[in-house]
């Protein structure tokens, strides 16, 4: 068995980032801010949910994972943007069986990040904690999405490994953190791949990002250059060009996934 870190560690790595990001950039003070404070919540949730054994079918594990979900919702509830205050405290509320549904939603896939951003937040943990312990959710996989979790792609990298001399493109999971390998040329929502429909957007305040948007679908993905710098945690990172994503959405393009500003 290979030992790796903890879940609970990881996501504590990336509400220090956040945290040390927020210090430096005013303009993104707020949403790094949160995330630090979201990811910490999720690192204690991880924590208890690493202590107890999952199945990764969904109805099996809800029961056990609901009772963990509270002192997430009441952190969000103090600390989150107006919006998720008023939805952690109605969630909050709910009894058991709508609390289950709600996830349940989320789960299915028949209500996205977009519509329910707390589901996402909540179900993050428990299914990175699930790839830990190598167990397989009941999910339905999808052509481009996680090919662990069936999650969508929340932004991009591209690095050159060791020993090679072309670059290669990583997709990063909004659900369980995988990182997975896609063509240079290609849309990760709808698949095109003729080259032309596939127009790159930059800004100069932010070097090392770009959109990279598809002219069929008119969708996009954020992506971050980690070549020549390879600190950035790309979920952590992304909060920096925000400006770029409201840009985008001016445009009439829409990101594939949004990002933990919920854009
Ligand atoms: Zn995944
Ligand atoms: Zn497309």
């Amino acid at each position: 068995m290979i030992a790796t870190a903890p879940v609970h560690t990881g996501l504590e790595l990336r509400s220090a980032r956040a945290e040390a990001l927020a210090a430096e950039a005013p303009a993104a003070r707020e949403p790094l801010l949160f995330a630090a404070t979201l990811f910490r919540a999720q690192a204690a949730l991880a924590k208890g949910i690493e202590s107890i054994v999952l199945t990764g079918r969904f109805e099996d594990d809800v029961d056990r994972l609901l009772p963990l979900t509270e002192s997430l919702l009441r952190i969000v509830a103090d600390r989150g943007p107006d919006l998720l205050i008023e939805q952690s405290l109605a969630r909050l509320d709910d009894d058991s069986s709508t609390a289950r549904t709600r996830l349940s939603l989320y789960w299915t896939g028949d209500v996205s990040a977009r519509e329910d951003y707390l589901s996402r937040a909540i179900l993050r943990p428990y299914v990175e904690v699930l790839r830990a312990q190598g167990a397989t959710p009941d999910r339905l996989h999808r052509p481009r999405h996680c090919p662990f979790c069936g999650g969508a792609a929340m932004v991009s990298t591209r690095r050159t490994p060791p020993d090679s001399e072309a670059g290669i493109r990583l997709l990063h999971c909004a659900l369980c953190a995988l990182e997975w390998n896609i063509n240079r040329i290609c849309c990760p929502a709808c698949g095109e791949d003729d080259p032309y429909k596939l127009p790159v957007y930059r800004s100069d305040p932010h070097p090392a990002v770009r959109i990279e948007a598809c002219e069929t679908c008119r969708r996009y993905v954020k992506s971050i250059d980690l070549t020549l710098d390879a600190r950035p945690i790309a979920e952590v990172d992304d909060l920096l060009s925000l400006s770029m994503d409201l840009w985008a959405m001016e445009e009439g393009l829409t990101r594939i996934e949004p990002g933990l500003a919920g854009v």
